[in-house]
């Protein structure tokens, strides 16, 4: 009887312990992981892009966050364009959402952000640094979900974002608990964010007052961009072409120049964020690219 309690319970410790042992080793990784993280499907118009519909693979723009597993920490980046605790439906439900300005927005739901990020082993308390490419609506629906982490924000950005008359593109609501967090306020073009250079957010002002990009420096993979959103469209890119609601045109189009010449330098990939067709072909979490 009492060997019986004790197999059982020496079982139950054996199965606690590998449990830990699997979470404890995503938390400590040798070198930087990158997750995808699928955050549906975004009604668009190409016009707004200075773009016809013959000059885009498909109108509609995916919507993506990123999750970067470093050895000093684990970065957000980006929040989705809708939030987990707003859903008024499941997976492919069409979500209407409204902009701070009045404007209506459509979003076909993914899965929720804390079950994907619970399928690589994270819940939002394990993220420990935030950054947001901008402060529009689709990029920050679940920002509040990681007040526990330090944010990383430029400056400029973080001025507009919690101004008396914030941007009409934006959803204060889903960024507020931001207010009062540990944030560090960028004013630098670069800012390393694990101390290393394997991780770094790099200033592409236009889009908004403080748009950034991030890279990422993979191991087998190599160097990724992450675009935010200085494209939206690959069309964007081959025909030169600029959105008709950027904060400055004369900055987005500089920090093209600035990035494109980047990207020959360090012959690093860029992933654009809304580019649908190239979304739906990368691995999503629970699989990385490390
Ligand atoms: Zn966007």
């Amino acid at each position: 009887m009492f060997r019986n309690v004790l197999r059982r319970s020496l079982a139950v410790f054996a199965l606690l312990f590998a449990a830990s042992s699997v979470n404890a080793q995503s938390n400590t990784v040798a070198s930087p992981r990158l997750y995808v993280f699928d955050g549906g499907v975004l009604a668009s118009e190409t016009a707004r892009y200075r773009l016809t519909d013959a000059d885009v693979e498909e109108v509609e723009l995916s919507v993506a966050s990123f999750l970067i597993v470093h050895p000093r920490g684990v970065l957000m980046w980006d929040a989705g364009a809708v939030a987990d605790h707003e859903r008024s439906g499941g997976v492919g439900h069409e979500q209407r959402l409204l902009r701070r300005d009045g404007q209506e927005r459509f979003v076909k739901l993914a899965p929720t952000l804390t079950s994907q990020l619970a399928s690589a082993g994270y819940k939002p308390s394990d993220v420990t640094h935030l950054a947001l490419s901008h402060y529009h609506w689709d990029h920050t629906a679940d920002a509040n979900l990681f007040a526990g982490a330090e944010w990383l924000v430029s400056k400029k950005e973080h001025d507009a974002m919690f101004s008396a008359d914030p941007p009409g593109g934006t959803r204060p609501g889903t960024y507020d608990a931001l207010k009062n967090v540990r944030a560090t306020l960028i004013t630098a073009n670069e800012h390393d964010v694990f101390g290393d250079g394997t991780v770094v957010i790099r200033q592409a002002s236009g889009h908004t007052e403080g748009h950034s990009v991030l890279y990422v420096k993979l191991a087998k993979t190599g160097g990724v961009v992450l675009s935010g959103d200085l494209y939206h469209y690959p069309a964007e890119r081959t025909l030169n072409r600029l959105p008709t609601f950027e904060v400055s045109e004369p900055e987005t189009a500089a920090a093209r120049t600035e990035l494109e010449g980047f990207l020959t330098r360090t012959r690093a990939q860029l992933w654009i964020q809304h580019d649908l067709p190239a979304h739906r072909k990368l691995k999503k979490a629970p699989e990385y690219y490390d």
